[in-house]
């Protein structure tokens, strides 16, 4: 593996700077009878209360401020199962740069339509015998776009590595912390929050269990390759790691767990009925993680990064029903 030079905590303090004042400094939320549950002090930082819905708002708007303005001019395209689409739209949207989305024939109604509304062309293919990959890079070099990938570049896991970044400065240190994990932008940029603000923080990522490249990755030290996984989990349906994320998780990560879809289903129930939150199943995997060692978790401070909330309600509906 070629590891590239990999960005540090300095890049999220500066991330922070620039999305300052135009993402949502998202709220941190607590529930006593969690609490009563697990037996520990547990803290959601609530990214489904961020713009578009998810986390995914932070790195984009990140990358996209640090654009020349050749690069403004020209546009910019990003393949996504969703959230980064919209991530990638909005911020284009408020900063007047024209956008091209590739995104997966099947991706949710919702998300679709809110790329759309921010303006972006929509381009679709088949997730499962179509590279999105080489789809986008066509469109970059035939057309001159620039290519924001969903997790592997600096810029957007700096971004991403924001919300943890808050949530220490809210809540101070942490024993434990657990952070859905697809592609690793989020956790790689958490970790190098963790490590700075929180050094003695346990980090856990949570993947979808039918989708453990990541924990394979982790435990054999080379970026494992899977088919797209199926699992309810839509943003964390990624094949692989990237040489970025799996750099800094390799080194600042604790180990990585998985969830079944049965366990996100509880905790998607759970945090409506008992929190009064819409939570789509990739925000639950930490939840679901934290359920599932709450014996080791005992009179601890714990945080858990609820990533993002964008779940068609009759999908969220159909999957809760049971
Ligand atoms: C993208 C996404 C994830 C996974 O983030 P990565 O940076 O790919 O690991 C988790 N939850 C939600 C809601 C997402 O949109």
């Amino acid at each position: 593996m070629n590891t590239p030079e990999l960005p540090t905590y300095a890049d999220v303090e500066a991330a922070a700077s620039r999305i300052a004042g135009v993402a949502h400094r998202t709220p941190v939320q607590t529930s006593r009878t969690l609490n009563e549950i697990i037996g520990a002090e547990v803290f959601f930082k609530c990214e489904n209360f961020q713009r578009m819905g998810a986390f995914k708002f932070r790195g984009a708007f990140n990358a996209l401020s640090k654009f020349s303005p050749a690069q403004r001019e020209a546009g910019v395209v990003a393949f996504s199962s969703g959230n980064h689409a919209q991530g990638i739209a909005l911020s284009a949207k408020i900063l007047g740069v024209p956008t091209t989305i590739v995104m997966p024939h099947d991706a949710p109604a919702s998300k679709v339509a809110a790329t759309k509304g921010y303006g972006a062309t929509v381009v679709s293919f088949d997730r499962y015998t179509e590279d999105r990959e080489a789809i986008g890079r066509r469109l970059a070099e035939e057309k001159g776009l620039t290519l924001i990938p969903p997790y592997d570049h600096p810029d957007i896991l700096s971004g991403q590595g924001t919300a943890a970044k808050e949530l220490f400065e809210e809540v101070g240190a942490l024993d434990y912390l657990f952070v859905p994990l697809g592609g690793g932008g989020l956790l790689s940029g958490t970790a190098l929050s963790t490590r700075a603000l929180a050094p003695q923080c346990v980090l856990y990522g949570v993947e979808p269990e039918a989708g453990n490249d990541g924990q394979q990755s982790f435990r054999s030290g080379e970026i494992v390759h899977i088919d797209t996984p199926k699992t309810i989990a839509d943003g964390a349906q990624t094949q692989h790691l990237g040489n970025y994320t799996f750099g800094i998780i390799r080194r600042d990560v604790d180990d990585i767990l998985t969830a079944t879809d049965a366990e996100l289903v509880s905790a998607m129930k759970f945090f409506a009925s008992r929190m009064k939150m819409l939570v789509e199943p990739t925000g639950c995997l930490g939840l679901a993680a934290a359920l599932n060692r709450k014996d080791a978790l005992t009179g601890k401070r714990v945080g858990v990064i609820l990533s993002g909330g964008n779940v068609d309600l009759e999908r969220f509906c159909a999957l809760t029903a049971e």
